[in-house]
């Protein structure tokens, strides 16, 4: 990527000016000044002058020897000495006085500025040099080899240099079309002004993390053909406070200069958060700095043809005045995939790498529900490293369902060897998750069943893919979820009469689950269509904040437990329906350690053995783990 940088000259220039005139000075003019008046002859005319008794004044400086004549205006002389170790003792025969005579000759204003007025003119120059640079940078944020801090950074994509387009960009549609019309508008800004329309000044990406909002940003930079500011707003931070505010400023005296363009800052809630009074003293930066965004973004003119675009993951997070029309007004959502989606998600990274005939994309990204378009490609190129792991030349159909099951759940812990208990323990809690959810209706198909340990700390999981892709879910499929969670609990409990650790993510989840319900989902009798809850960031999960006075909070907790507690009753009473089926498919597993759907469900709806046969091996030992 190219970096915009104004041409300048480095202080070193400055440096080397005056370091050329000193020398200069020193060598060549100043020589010439004093030796002037010198003249040079050869060693024997001086001897010859001394032994006439000619000479008045010596100075023996290594190999020259300066003297002066006694005529009434003396001259200087200035000859080579040669090997003459009676040199001394003749000149003093003559009476020759020794003593300096080519610095008594030198004129005293030329030694005066050579000692004192050339350095301080020196010192001088470069103050002025180095103290005008600085002013310059604080001032508008122009750069210099010393300090840099106000300088935006922004690289400048241009087109063919990032090389991505909208086709590589899969399955956020409508995202695209949005960012089609800014494309167009900056192409031909005339047909928008003709009707008398005006171009959005800035669009804001927003999405869950790896959606391809970033990848979004950077095809609109290749489509567009025009200049393509990209920054991070984590770049706006600076360590010293108004360089934030500066480098807006130098950004957007950049964009404007190079109009039409493309502004792109990334991650913008690191800048844009609300403004609020609670900060702390270091929130005084980032005010300033999105102060001077939105003045800047007030201040040009969109006709220019300057679009801004931003992309975030947390929208709820922004200061409202970015949101207003005339700034940001144009919200492009960037949503997870859905399965058509994440199809083309899949084939757009497979068309990298050399794929088998029986990859079917559509069994895969069904089975990647909930994927982002990172997890996607991630998967991709994991499916590419375990074949060419077991020296295969192409990508296979399982290479991609193991690698689904690497993204989600890490790698298989080959290492990592359990007890025997331990093994039969999570084979029953899986095939207890496995058969509740069987055993219901309205519950995804299990597609698979594994108590290979992973990586992520999961000691077996079961998976369940629907069939199609579901937007909606009811009240009894959430309540069936809910009791597929703790189907795992149950088992154990049924079997081995005691309960172990392993639980812990499905408790957790089946809370969450119950917890939604109720407060967000208006499932309750109680409580019917009241939000007691609101999600704070709906794109990184987690946090939401209950709005309830304590008392239905306390309510709300009864309720909770009571959703759980039926739900686990519910599992319970199936599995001891069924307890035949449990101990024949969980020896099945124990033996097997994976199973697909298919062999689980033939199982399942295969006549039962005789009882006898079934019993589980007795694990009566293991009364105290929990
Ligand atoms: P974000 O900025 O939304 O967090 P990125 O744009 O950085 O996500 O996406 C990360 C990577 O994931 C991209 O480089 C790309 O390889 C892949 N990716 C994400 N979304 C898509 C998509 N819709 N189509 C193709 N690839 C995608
Ligand atoms: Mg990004
Ligand atoms: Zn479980």
């Amino acid at each position: 990527m190219k970096k915009v940088q104004k041409p300048r000259k480095p202080l070193i220039v400055y440096y080397l000016i005056v370091l050329a005139v000193l020398i200069v000075f020193n060598f060549i003019v100043f020589p010439m000044m004093t030796r002037g008046n010198i003249e040079e002859v050869d060693y024997g005319t001086f001897l010859t002058m001394v032994d006439e008794k000619q000479v008045s004044k010596v100075q023996l400086e290594g190999e020259t020897i300066y003297f002066t004549d006694k005529s009434e205006t003396p001259r200087q002389y200035e000859t080579t000495r040669f090997e003459d170790p009676d040199l001394v003792n003749r000149l003093q025969e003559s009476g020759c006085e020794f003593g300096r005579v080519a610095e008594e000759q030198m004129n005293p204003f030329l030694s005066m500025l050579l000692s004192l007025v050339i350095p301080i003119v020196v010192f001088i120059v470069i103050g002025q040099i180095l103290s005008r640079q600085l002013m310059k940078k604080m001032g508008e944020g122009s750069g210099g080899p010393f300090m840099q801090f106000g300088k935006s950074n922004a690289k400048m994509y241009v087109q063919s240099e990032t090389g991505i387009t909208f086709n590589d960009v899969a399955g956020e549609d409508e995202a695209k079309e949005l960012l089609t019309e800014i494309v167009d508008f900056l192409h031909n800004p005339q047909k928008y002004q003709e009707i008398g329309a005006i171009c959005p000044k800035g669009a804001l990406l927003v999405g869950p993390p790896g959606t391809g909002k970033t990848l979004l940003a950077k095809a609109v930079a290749g489509e567009a053909g025009v200049p393509f500011f990209s920054i991070s707003g984590s770049e706006f931070v600076e360590m010293f406070v108004g360089m934030g505010a500066s480098k807006v400023r130098d950004l957007f005296k950049q964009a404007n200069e190079k109009a039409p363009c493309i502004v792109f800052i990334d991650e913008i809630d690191t800048i844009g958060k609300k403004r609020d009074s609670q900060g702390f003293a270091g929130n005084d930066e980032r005010e300033q700095t999105l102060n001077q965004l939105l003045t800047e973004m007030d201040g040009f003119d969109a006709s220019k043809g300057v679009v801004i675009l931003a992309a975030t993951n947390r929208p709820d997070t922004l200061d409202p005045a970015l949101l207003r029309p005339g700034r940001f007004d144009r919200r492009i959502p960037v949503e997870l995939p859905d399965l058509k989606g994440r199809e083309e998600i899949l084939k757009v990274h497979a068309k990298k790498i050399k794929v088998g005939d029986d990859v079917d994309f559509g069994a895969i990204a069904r089975a990647a529900s909930g994927a982002s378009g990172a997890e996607l490609a991630n998967m991709v190129n994991e499916a590419a490293l375990r074949a060419v792991r077991e020296n295969r030349k192409f990508v296979t159909q399982s290479d991609l369902e193991e690698s689904i099951e690497v993204v989600i759940a890490g790698y298989q812990k080959k290492n990592k060897v359990l007890s025997t208990k331990e093994k039969l323990i999570v084979a029953y809690h899986e095939i207890g998750h496995a058969l509740v959810a069987a055993l219901q209706t309205n519950s995804a198909p299990v597609t698979k069943i594994t108590i290979i340990p992973r990586t992520s700390g999961a000691l077996g999981y079961t998976m369940q893919v629907d069939e199609e892709e579901r937007n909606l879910m009811s009240k009894e499929e959430l309540a069936n979820k809910i009791a597929t969670l703790t189907g795992g609990r149950c088992a154990e409990e049924l079997v081995f009469g005691s309960v172990t650790t392993g639980a812990s993510n499905d408790i957790e989840q089946a809370t969450k689950l119950a917890r939604a319900m109720i407060t967000r989902f208006g499932m309750s009798d109680r409580f019917g269509m009241v939000a007691l809850e609101t999600q704070a960031n709906p794109y990184l999960g987690g946090d939401s904040s209950l709005s309830c006075s304590p008392e239905t909070a306390t309510q709300i907790d009864d309720m909770v437990v009571d959703t759980v507690k039926e739900a686990y009753d519910k599992a319970m009473a199936l599995l001891r329906e069924n307890q035949g089926k449990l101990h024949e498919l969980a020896k099945y597993l124990y033996e097997k350690e994976t199973i697909t759907g298919e062999e689980f469900m033939n199982i399942l709806t295969q006549k039962s053995l005789p009882d006898e046969e079934q019993k589980p091996v007795e694990t009566s030992d293991n009364a105290n783990i929990d």
